[in-house]
C-alpha cells in the first residue's frame, strides 16, 4: 500500500503506459474506422443523377450514298499549308460547289456565307428570335500527306476508296465526315419540313490545321460584331470510345469542355569556348543536357479537380467497387492515382501539364568547345495552369545561368475555358449521345489538341467538343495518321445524331422565356 501511494513503483508504470498505450490505440483505430467509412460511404454515394433513357434514334439513312459523299469530298484536296500562298483555291471552290449540289435543300434554306474567301457560314433562321442561337462547327482542311508515308497507305490519301464498310482517305475522320454529316442532317430535316425554334448556324473553317484564325476565329468574330450570342456550340474534339479503359466495357462518349493551351520555351546555355583538350568540367551542352533532365525529373503537378475530376467521377461509376473506392477518394490515394497515372501518357496528359523537349542543338566541331546550347521544350497546359505560371516553373526548374525565351517558334497559347456540364445544352448533348449510343458512357474530358473550338468562347459559354463516332482506342493514331478511314456505320450514326441533336435543342419543345 505504502509503495502504491507514494513513487509508483515500476510496474505501475508499466501498467499505466499500457492504459494510455491502449487508449491511444482505440482513438487511432477508431479514426481509421471512421476513414474507411468515409472511403466506403463516398465510394457508394457516387451516383451519377438519374439520366432518363432517350428514345433510340433509327432514323434511315442511305449508308452506301453518304459514304460516296464522304469518298467525293476526300478527293478535293483541301491541304492546309504553313504558307498561305500554296492554299490550292481550286479544291476549295470546288468542294464548294459540291456542298450545294449534293445536299440543294439545304442550300436553298438556309444562307451561306463565305468568310475571308474559303470557311462557310451557314444559317438557318430561327421562328423564335427570344432564343439564343446554336452553331455547329467542322473544318474543310486536312494536313498534308507526309510523302515519306505514301507507300504504307493502303489506299490513296485522297483516292476517296470505299472497300467493305470503310471510307478511306486523309480528311476521312478530320474532319470531313463531320461537314458531311451535318449537311445531310439539316437537307434531311429541310425536307422534312422541320423549321428551328432557334437561328442555327453551321460554321466550316478552311484552316482549322494551321490555327483557325481566318475561318473559326473570323466567324465568331462577325458574330460577335453582330451581337449573337450563342446557347451552344459543337465542334470536334471528343469521339465514343471503346476500350477508354481497363474495367470499362461500356463505350466512353468522351465530351471536350475545354482544350490545353501551349507554350515554347528555348533553354539557351553560353559558355567560354576554347580547344576541347581544356575543357571545364561541364561544356553548355553538358550545362543545357542537366537542364534538360532536370525539366524531365519535374513534371508539373497533376491536378484532379475540374475538369480532370468530372472525367474521374464519370468514369468511377463503371469501375468495379475497388477502383471506385480509390477514384472516389482521390483527396487520400493521391499518390496511388499519381503513380498509375503517370505511367500512361495519354492519361497523363489529361491531368496535368506535359513536358516535351522536342529540339536540340548545339557545338560546331568535335574538337571545338561549344559557345551555346540550346534545347527547345513544348508545354501542353491544363486549364488550372497558365503560361506564366509554366514559365515560372522552368526558371525554377533549370536554375539562373539557363537563359530562357518564351513562345520561341509560335505564339504561346493560354488553355481555354472550361464548358460547364450542368448547363442545359450539356444535358441535351448527352441526351442525343446515347439516343444513338444508348450503352455509352457520356463523360466530360480535356482534349490535349487544338481545335477551332476555343475561337468561339467570345460569342458562346457552352462550347463542346464531339464528333458522333465510334472509334477503338487507337484512334489519335489515324487523326493525321497513315491510313485514316472511317466506318459507313458511322457516318450513318453522325446523321443520326445531328438530326436527334438539332430536333432536341432546336426544336419546337423549347422554353421561349430564356
Ligand atoms: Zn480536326
Amino acid at each position: 500500500m505504502a509503495a502504491s501511494s507514494g513513487r509508483p513503483t515500476s510496474a505501475g508504470r508499466g501498467e499505466k503506459r499500457v492504459g494510455a498505450m491502449k487508449r491511444i490505440g482505440r482513438v487511432v483505430g477508431l479514426g481509421l474506422a471512421l476513414i474507411v467509412l468515409l472511403i466506403v460511404v463516398r465510394a457508394t454515394w457516387l451516383r451519377s443523377s438519374p439520366a432518363e433513357a432517350p428514345p433510340a434514334e433509327t432514323l434511315e439513312v442511305n449508308e452506301s450514298r453518304i459514304a460516296r459523299q464522304l469518298a467525293a469530298a476526300i478527293r478535293f484536296k483541301t491541304i492546309s499549308y504553313q504558307d498561305p500562298a500554296r492554299l490550292d483555291t481550286k479544291a476549295f471552290a470546288g468542294i464548294h460547289d459540291f456542298f450545294q449540289s449534293s445536299w440543294p435543300a439545304a442550300h436553298a434554306t438556309l444562307k451561306r456565307e463565305r468568310v475571308s474567301r474559303w470557311s462557310l457560314l451557314y444559317t438557318w433562321p430561327g421562328l423564335n428570335p427570344q432564343l439564343a442561337p446554336i452553331l455547329f462547327a467542322a473544318h474543310q482542311d486536312v494536313v498534308p500527306v507526309d510523302a515519306g508515308s505514301l507507300a504504307d497507305w493502303t489506299h490513296p490519301p485522297y483516292g476517296g476508296v470505299i472497300e467493305d464498310g470503310v471510307v478511306w482517305g486523309r480528311g476521312s475522320l478530320d474532319n470531313k465526315a463531320n461537314v458531311v454529316v451535318m449537311l445531310d442532317a439539316v437537307d434531311r430535316l429541310v425536307r422534312q419540313g422541320f423549321q428551328p425554334e432557334r437561328t442555327v448556324y453551321l460554321a466550316f473553317g478552311h484552316d482549322e490545321e494551321v490555327g483557325g484564325s481566318k475561318g473559326a476565329l473570323a466567324i465568331a468574330r462577325l458574330l460577335e460584331a453582330r451581337d449573337v450570342h450563342l446557347e451552344m456550340v459543337l465542334d470536334e474534339g471528343g469521339i465514343v470510345v471503346q476500350g477508354f479503359l481497363a474495367g470499362i466495357d461500356k463505350p466512353v462518349a468522351l465530351v471536350g469542355i475545354a482544350e490545353k493551351g501551349s507554350v515554347g520555351i528555348a533553354l539557351d546555355v553560353e559558355s567560354k569556348g576554347g580547344h576541347s583538350s581544356t575543357p571545364p568540367r561541364h561544356t553548355a551542352i553538358g550545362l543545357l543536357a542537366a537542364a534538360v533532365v532536370a525539366l524531365e525529373s519535374h513534371p508539373m503537378p497533376v491536378h484532379r479537380g475540374g475538369v480532370s475530376g468530372g472525367l474521374l467521377d464519370g468514369l468511377a461509376l463503371e469501375l468495379p467497387f475497388y477502383a471506385r473506392l480509390v477514384l472516389a477518394n482521390r483527396w487520400i490515394f493521391a499518390p496511388v492515382l499519381n503513380v498509375v497515372f503517370s505511367r500512361v501518357p495519354a492519361l497523363d496528359a489529361m491531368f496535368r501539364t506535359t513536358t516535351a523537349v522536342t529540339i536540340i542543338n548545339g557545338g560546331v566541331k568535335e574538337n571545338v568547345l561549344p559557345i551555346r546550347a540550346r534545347a527547345i521544350a513544348n508545354f501542353r497546359i491544363h486549364p488550372e495552369d497558365s503560361v506564366d505560371l509554366v514559365v515560372a516553373h522552368v526558371r525554377r526548374v533549370v536554375g539562373p545561368d539557363v537563359k530562357l525565351e518564351v513562345g520561341v517558334r509560335s505564339e504561346p497559347r493560354e488553355p481555354s475555358p472550361v464548358s460547364p456540364i450542368d448547363s442545359n445544352a450539356y444535358r441535351i448533348l448527352d441526351r442525343s449521345i446515347r439516343s444513338v449510343y444508348p450503352d455509352a458512357v457520356v463523360v466530360p474530358y480535356l482534349v490535349v489538341g487544338g481545335t477551332d473550338a476555343r475561337h468561339y468562347y467570345r460569342v458562346c459559354d457552352n462550347v463542346y467538343r464531339f464528333s458522333p463516332f465510334r472509334l477503338g482506342s487507337d484512334a489519335m493514331t489515324l487523326v493525321h495518321g497513315t491510313n485514316e478511314r472511317l466506318s459507313t456505320k458511322n457516318l450513318v450514326r453522325g446523321v443520326r445524331f445531328y438530326a436527334r441533336l438539332l430536333q432536341d435543342i432546336a426544336g419546337a419543345a423549347q422554353p421561349s422565356s430564356e
